[in-house]
């Protein structure tokens, strides 16, 4: 399930977000850092754009066929020694992961950070079954020990500063003493020696994918604490759960992917972890490991032409950075796992129709900051105006876009409108349902003299 139970459409959402105050000058800090890092690290190729452009044919290419990739992808992993599972959505991932955890005996799992995981609700569905869940990404950590939601992509606790983390980990870390301090090294070796008991206790292990590769049956991810790659390696039996979009044809596709992430996912030349497993190996590693292959309306978006290009989207958070209302209202306003731009369009597909999603096509100025950021080239206004068509519109809105149509037909029509116009805007808030749009928005003033009038004017007739 990608929207959160219980959340409000975005505008109402946003309007709480907004008087946040803190929460906006934390999300300003952190998004002004990356979106600096990325541009000069961006600004370093010379061949950026030629980078982009082969992003986005990998990906178009490994979508045009995913069924002969995900098909090629399941033998190579099983002739690896893993086992392939097809989950068609949220619940089916979960029974099966339940099942692996429950099979290994254990009643405890550590996880790599992974949105398809958050995006089923694994935790939640796990807890339910009795069995616990540790995060590993620090900044997923903090999400969980503030029993919060995660913000951002890529930085979940973005929407928290040092201070108010310190005060969380002196709360609801053991072992994290009450003289903790928020200097970053300080709370980095308190996250340390609470993972480090975990990691050395756990025999199953949760994670997700950045990449699969159809041609080696190879996962790849990529992350900068190391966390992830403890992991990936240290538990008997390791889970990946994997969105099937996730799927790129062959290794030497890896050369431009990972080019392209953490530039403009942390702003670096290269990410400092890059762990990439086929199957098991006796004797190193896990000695099972097991990839869920998750639909869960991936299949639906596919078949949508302009919606499809979501798909393409490798969650480097590019798009969220540059984002002027997310940078306004944060991520948990969006009522999805998936926030900011490529949440708009990626969650009303996965989720269907619904009020949070039908909400997030409109919760943006469509001003094409995420499109230029966008490492293999989604053209999310595009896909914002389409899926913007499928939603059903409120009553006023149609009445009034009706009117407009009416009105603009005929020249005679538009002439007498014009007439009427100054004397609307005698009104500095509109009257009726027409309240809300003048509550939030002043109303333009016409030109003093129209087109016609300044031809008449001139040349003496019309
Ligand atoms: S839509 Fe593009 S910029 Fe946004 S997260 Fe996905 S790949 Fe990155």
């Amino acid at each position: 399930m990608s929207v959160w139970l219980g959340m409000p459409p975005f505008p109402e959402a946003a309007r709480e977000a907004l008087a946040d105050t803190q929460l906006r000058a934390n999300l300003r800090a952190a998004t002004a850092t990356i979106r600096a890092k990325r541009a000069a690290v961006v600004a370093e190729r010379s061949d950026w754009e030629q980078l982009r452009e082969a992003g986005r044919a990998i990906k178009d290419r490994a979508l045009r066929d995913l069924d002969t990739y995900l098909l090629q992808l399941e033998e190579r992993v099983t002739a690896a020694g893993g086992t392939v599972h097809w989950a068609r959505d949220a619940a089916e991932a979960n029974r099966i992961v339940i099942g692996l955890v429950r099979a290994a005996g254990a009643d405890g799992v550590v996880k790599v950070k992974s949105m398809a995981t958050q995006e089923i609700e694994l935790n939640e569905a796990l807890a339910a079954a009795g069995i616990t869940a540790v995060e590993t990404d620090l900044a997923e950590l903090i999400v969980q020990l503030g029993h919060d939601r995660p913000s951002h992509i890529l930085v979940p606790a973005i929407h928290r500063n040092r201070a108010q983390i310190r005060d969380l980990f002196r709360r609801e870390m053991p072992g994290a003493g009450e003289d903790l301090t928020d200097d970053p090294v300080a709370l980095a070796s308190a996250a340390r020696a609470h993972l480090r008991r975990e990691f050395l206790t756990a025999r199953v292990a949760v994670s997700g994918a950045n990449f699969a590769v159809a041609e080696t049956g190879s996962l790849v991810v990529v992350e900068s604490e190391g966390n992830g790659r403890m992991c990936l390696t240290l538990p008997e039996v390791l889970i990946s759960v994997v969105g099937i979009e996730k799927v790129i044809p062959t290794e030497a596709d890896l050369e431009v992917m990972l080019q392209l992430l953490p530039r403009s996912a942390t702003g670096e030349r290269m990410n400092p972890y890059t762990s990439i497993w086929r199957g098991t190996t006796p004797g190193d590693g896990p000695r099972e490991f097991h990839l869920v292959l998750l639909d869960n309306g991936r299949t639906t978006a596919l078949a949508d032409e302009i919606g499809r290009d979501a798909l393409r989207c490798i969650r480097c958070s590019a798009c969220l950075n540059v984002c002027p209302v997310y940078e306004r209202t944060g991520g948990h306003a969006y009522g999805s796992v998936y926030p900011g731009p490529i949440g708009a369009i990626l969650t009303p597909q996965l989720r269907g129709p619904d009020p949070v999603a039908d909400s997030l096509p409109y919760a943006s100025t469509l001003c094409g900051a995420c499109f230029d950021a966008c490492p293999v080239k989604i053209d999310i206004p595009r896909a914002l105006v389409h899926l913007r068509t499928k939603v059903a519109h409120p009553a006023t809105e149609q009445s009034t876009m009706r009117a407009a149509a009416w009105t603009l037909t005929t020249p005679r029509r538009f002439a007498l409108a014009r007439r009427l116009v100054p004397l609307a805007t005698r009104f500095a808030r509109l009257p009726g349902p027409w309240r809300k749009w003048t509550h939030t928005r002043d109303l333009p003033a016409p030109e003093g003299e129209s087109f016609r009038e300044w031809w008449r004017r001139r040349e003496g007739s019309p």
